[in-house]
């Protein structure tokens, strides 16, 4: 008999699981709570359900779980970077961000960077995980499960999700918002959506589709640019997203949720940093409230890329300042990223592993 995988599993499912087996329905919430709340890894650690409850889960469910296959920590701050095996064996990784130094909560504050698919199918010519090509999507479960495994390994309480590891989350949507709603439900891992990040390429119906449905998590755009040929360049996807169809995608995301969008940009030397890119940023923030974090470009030259891609530069730190002074003095909200965790290829846009090399899950030697 297959055994059905509780974790991820939205509280409607579970409480619809545990009456399929002639339980009452606030045994589902009780299941929610030790999976999500209380982190327990087996039905026997679930100790206010009766013994006869646990065996009869025991034989009839399962929670999956990632196999932590490495942990690398930075040498130059406090990143770390998390490989985890899927049960079909494919990789993927994580990564725990340490805080802006400059941040006012810095002693709090502890970010995770997880991903949504294994491989990304988007080619983003400065992103390593473009070049793994596209295996599949992760579960809600494998999602979620990053933020738990992590979290049993860490000192400090996880307080920020940021949905910006391997993948494109709006092509994961149902997955991604079930993920999103057990980290944030009160009786689950209890972190305010307001401290919850969904990134997009830039996928203008689904923008849509978390204003009309009230989603709350807040949302940023890897830009990049806002011409569309020079997006197209960077961001293939533009081709079926325009720049003008994201905008509008934008503006009616921040009318009716009253929020604002963080712009993703990275700054390439002599591609998007010159003075009309800063006008265009700033003719956008007229319709509808942005900030921009300005990211510097970390190479991928350990991902062989060939042709734009290898020709690709960073801006240099005055270009940068220049950029970042000219937004400011425009009233606009601005965050220059450190580079956070470069040395061990955990930092934006760095993120492949070879699947084609990985081991089934059985084979690997499993650190959790
Ligand atoms: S930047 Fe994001 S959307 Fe683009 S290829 Fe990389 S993972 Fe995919």
């Amino acid at each position: 008999m297959t055994k059905t995988n509780l974790k991820g599993l939205p509280l409607q499912q579970l409480e619809a699981f545990v009456a399929s087996i002639g339980e009452p329905k606030y045994r589902g919430k009780q299941i929610f709570t030790w999976l999500y709340k209380h982190r327990a890894a087996s039905f026997d650690a679930m100790t206010s359900l009766s013994q006869s409850l646990r065996d009869r889960l025991n034989n009839e469910a399962s929670i999956g779980h990632l196999g932590l296959v490495t942990k690398q920590s930075s040498a130059s701050d406090s990143t770390i970077k998390f490989l985890f095996a899927l049960p079909d064996g494919l990789r993927i990784e994580s990564v725990l961000i340490p805080p802006r130094k400059e941040s006012v909560d810095a002693e709090k504050r502890l970010t995770l960077c997880i991903s949504t698919q294994v491989g990304c199918p988007l080619d983003c010519r400065f992103c390593a995980t473009a070049t793994m090509g596209f295996a599949r999507n992760l579960t809600a479960g494998e999602i979620l499960d990053q933020v738990l495994a992590v979290q049993s390994i860490s000192e400090r309480p996880i307080t920020n999700i940021v949905y910006m590891g391997m993948g494109e989350p709006m092509l994961n949507y149902d997955n991604v918002m079930t993920s999103v709603d057990i980290l944030s439900s009160e009786i689950g891992m209890g972190i305010s959506p307001r401290r919850i990040t969904i990134s997009t390429a830039g996928y203008a119906h689904h923008i849509r589709r978390m204003a009309d449905e009230g989603r709350k998590p807040k949302l940023a755009l890897s830009l990049h640019s806002l011409n569309n040929e020079t997006r197209t360049s960077l961001m293939p996807i533009t081709k079926k997203f325009p720049v003008e169809e994201l905008m509008d995608a934008l503006e009616y995301y921040c009318h009716k949720t009253r929020k604002n969008v963080m712009f993703e940009y990275i700054l390439f030397e002599g591609i998007n940093d010159g003075d009309d890119d800063v006008r265009k940023i700033i003719k956008a923030s007229k319709r509808f409230p942005c900030r921009v974090n300005l990211i510097p470009f970390h190479s991928i030259e350990f991902t062989h890329p060939h042709g734009f891609s290898a020709s690709l530069k960073g801006a240099s730190p005055e270009r940068i300042a220049r950029f970042s002074k000219k937004l400011r003095d425009a009233d606009i909200p601005v965050f220059v990223r450190n580079s956070a965790g470069e040395d061990i290829d955990a930092a934006c846009g760095q993120l492949a592993v070879n699947n084609e090399a990985a081991q089934p899950a059985h084979e690997l030697s499993v650190i959790l």
